[in-house]
């Protein structure tokens, strides 16, 4: 029996091929195959049942009465065949009867049958109809048959699809939840609200044909396509840290285990036996995994489903050849961008004008690509769940993140209401604008220094736009992400130059290269390639002081760039005092070696170091006496501190920068600070938020550098605020942490009419 069934799958494919490339009408070429697979497959009965305007209808059988073709008709859930088609599942019954869920139609004169076997039509992860076979001797179809069944059940969708024969809706795949209005909430990552279509960042991979010509030939393509595929795989697994954020070393790890995993590959081989063509034999095993593990409810394993999902898709789109991602294909119209997570090189590769939000299933606040993000003003909402599968590619989306929830193919109601919030925040925003020549000062008279962050040459508009006092953190390797190459000097030079220049009198301080840990650089390669702790690992002033030619060439760029007036640098990642000697000796170097050459050099050097090891903090008084400023970057620090990768998506909630621990850490560090008389920073994310801002003002701290679009937010809020008071209660607070200080901190700012 199993080999007349292997057999026939094959038969079964080359007679379709000769109805599909017939030019009968649609209906015609059903009912053709209804007699091949029945033939095929000894069976009495098969019939093919078409999702039309949500039911199913019996379009073509060989068997049944041919009265109920066009007639018979079942809801999703209904009977056996609507089981099918709403649970996506394969049925296999020798008394079909006996089923729960059978259901009789009489019109059908099927209670002549008593086994009955069907299988799902999927058009892109959805049902659009139902194949079966019945059968009059009560016996259970055997599994090759079912296989035979299901391959051929692959090609009917293309036939279907391509004949028009079912909605339009249902033949793009959509579920019916792909249909109706949507709200899916999330974590906010970035603020703001967006309207846009939904484009996936990695496109789906659309198959156009299912029958193959030349078996041989799809075999070949599979295979090379495996050894793109790993040559890949080994390369992302082989850098020490990697592109996207959520490629964690267990992911390309897992990815590596698919990569090479002889059973997935055999049963790709087997699918292109039975006669489909490679990217319909890909697709046919990724169905047939799904209909498996839809059966198995643990979290765990939907996990790892995601992962050989990615796989598949990669092997997809190289034996396709279709783009890698959508930015290749360039945006056309007002998007939303939908992915499972990006790498902030991978997000600076959009067009800004036409990229208007950002949706993630993964992603977490302080990730390097929600840094870039918000520095474009570009929305994000993340931890949306499931995000990729219950939209299509161009659903409308409104994204309002301040709701933490994206509304998918809105009602009409919803975009009103939309539009209501989009007024109220463009006012408020209108408002905080109308601040930008008032000086944040408290209301107890105290004048904080309010700068901004920044990065990219698009940013330097933000200096005028916020009227910040001067940008606390230019984040230089920002160019070194946007680049396909290695910034030469004389690159890092005109940038430097221009953001000085743009900045007139207000102060900026560059902050020297930061690669490594979630910033990886393709150009770049790293020695050790196997680094387990990427973040921790070697990266920042690590680098920097053992590759010394880029510190170098980047000191005399900005040496060069500054001439004249105040250069501010500051080393990141500094862990103990003598990083920051040499890093300090190599710019003095570079400036004597300019001064020698005649150069013009900066009327001043002032030296910083970032506080963002939390090692370093037992060290002050030895630091301390060497440098002229300290910023806290808190987005590290607090990393450390908690012991928390501050890209882990499973770890994005779970602590609070309003905690005892971190609260006090820096408090002490501000204290030690003061008494040094040198000036502290803080320019980690925690500064841009309203009552992490208003608890380090308690704490002492009077100078913020924080995204640009923060600036009117916090400015507010410190004009409403009595700083004393603040640091009063604040105090108390640290001293007896309740079990929120985020609670308390929240409660007592909206009694005092803080604006939070
Ligand atoms: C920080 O760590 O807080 C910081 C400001 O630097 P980055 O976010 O670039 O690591
Ligand atoms: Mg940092």
């Amino acid at each position: 029996m199993r080999m007349i069934a292997a057999a026939s799958a094959r038969e079964i494919l080359t007679g379709l091929h000769e109805v599909m490339a017939s030019r009968a009408t649609a209906q015609a070429k059903l009912n053709k195959v209804v007699q091949i697979i029945g033939e095929a497959l000894a069976s009495e009965v098969c019939s093919i049942y078409l999702r039309r305007e949500g039911v199913l209808e019996l379009f073509a059988t060989r068997g049944l009465n041919q009265e109920a073709v066009h007639v018979t008709k079942l809801a999703m859930g209904e009977g056996l065949v609507g089981t099918i088609a709403e649970q996506i599942a394969t049925l296999n019954l020798d008394e079909a009867t006996s089923h729960p869920d059978f259901a009789y139609k009489p019109e059908t004169g099927e209670e002549l049958f008593h086994s009955f076997a069907g299988v799902p039509i999927i058009r892109k992860e959805d049902a659009v109809g139902v194949l079966c076979v019945q059968h009059a001797e009560p016996r259970r179809y055997e599994e090759v048959e079912i296989e035979a069944l299901q391959t051929v059940a692959m090609v009917l969708s293309e036939l279907i699809a391509n004949a028009g024969l079912i909605d339009n809706a249902e033949a793009r795949g959509s579920k019916v939840q792909n249909t109706a209005a949507l709200r899916l909430n999330g974590l906010k990552l970035v603020d703001g609200m967006a309207k846009g279509h939904a484009v996936f960042h990695q496109p789906r991979i659309t198959i156009e044909h299912t029958v193959a010509e030349d078996i041989e030939a799809e075999r070949h393509r599979v295979y090379s396509a495996f050894d793109k595929m790993r040559e890949q795989i080994d390369k992302m697994a082989s850098q020490a840290e990697f592109g996207g954020e959520g490629e964690h070393r267990d992911v390309i790890e897992m990815y590596k285990m698919f990569a090479y995993d002889e059973g997935w590959s055999r049963r790709i081989n087997e699918a292109i036996d039975s006669g489909l063509t490679a990217e319909a034999a890909i697709e046919r095993v990724q169905q047939r995994t799904r209909m498996r593990m839809r059966q198995i409810d643990d979290p765990l394993l939907a996990d790892r489903m995601h992962d050989l999902e990615d796989m598949s898709n990669r092997l997809l789109r190289i034996v396709s050849g279709q783009l890698a991602s959508a930015a290749q294909a360039g945006l056309r119209r007002d998007t939303i961008l939908i992915a499972r997570n990006l790498g902030p090189a991978e997000l600076l590769e959009y067009d800004r004008r036409r990229l208007k939000g950002v949706i993630l299933e993964e992603g977490s606040l302080t990730a390097h690509v929600i840094i870039v993000a918000r520095a474009m003003g570009i929305p994000v909402l993340g931890r949306v769940k499931d995000i990729r599968r219950l939209i299509s590619d161009g659903d409308l989306l409104l994204v309002d993140v301040g709701q933490s929830a994206v509304f998918v193919r809105p009602t009409p109601a919803m975009e009103e209401a939309f539009e209501t919030q989009l007024a109220v925040t463009q006012k408020r925003r209108a408002g905080f604008a109308a601040l930008k020549r008032e000086p944040p000062v408290s209301k107890d008279g105290l004048r904080v220094t309010l700068m901004i962050n920044a990065g990219l040459r698009d940013d330097i508009a933000a200096l005028d736009a916020t009227g910040a006092d001067g940008i606390g953190l230019f984040r230089t390797e920002f160019q070194f992400l946007v680049s396909a190459t290695m910034p030469q000097r004389e690159r890092q030079l005109r940038l430097y130059r221009d953001v000085i220049e743009a900045a007139g009198k207000k102060p900026v301080v560059f902050r020297t290269v930061d690669i490594g840990g979630d910033k990886a650089l393709p150009y770049m390669r790293q020695d050790d390639e196997d680094e387990e702790n990427p973040a921790m690992g070697w990266r920042a002033i690590r680098v920097a002081l053992e590759r010394d030619g880029l510190m170098k060439a980047q000191a005399r760029a900005l040496i060069e760039a500054a001439a004249g007036t105040t250069l501010n640098v500051m080393f990141p990642m500094v862990s103990e005092p003598w990083e920051f000697d040499q890093a300090r000796a190599i710019f003095e170097k570079q400036r004597e070696f300019l001064i020698a050459r005649g150069k013009r050099i900066p009327r001043e050097i002032r030296y910083g170091a970032m506080l963002e090891v939390p090692a370093l903090a037992e060290c002050l008084d030895l630091l301390l006496p060497k440098l002229e400023f300290i910023s806290i970057g808190t987005n590290d620090l607090t990393q450390f501190l908690f012991a928390a990768d501050r890209a882990h998506p499973k770890l994005a909630e779970r602590f609070d920068w309003l905690s005892p621990a971190i609260l006090r850490f820096l408090s002490r560090v501000v204290k030690q600070c003061d008494a040094a008389n040198v000036p502290v920073t803080v320019c980690g994310e925690m500064g841009g938020r309203g009552l992490e801002a208003l608890a380090l003002l308690g704490i002492g701290i009077e100078r913020l550098s924080i995204t640009p679009a923060a600036v009117g937010p916090i400015k507010a809020m410190i004009r409403s605020l009595n700083v004393a008071d603040a640091r009063s209660v604040v105090n108390g607070l640290l001293q007896t942490p309740p079990e929120s200080i985020r609670a308390v901190l929240g409660e007592w700012a909206m009694q005092n009419k803080v604006e939070i």
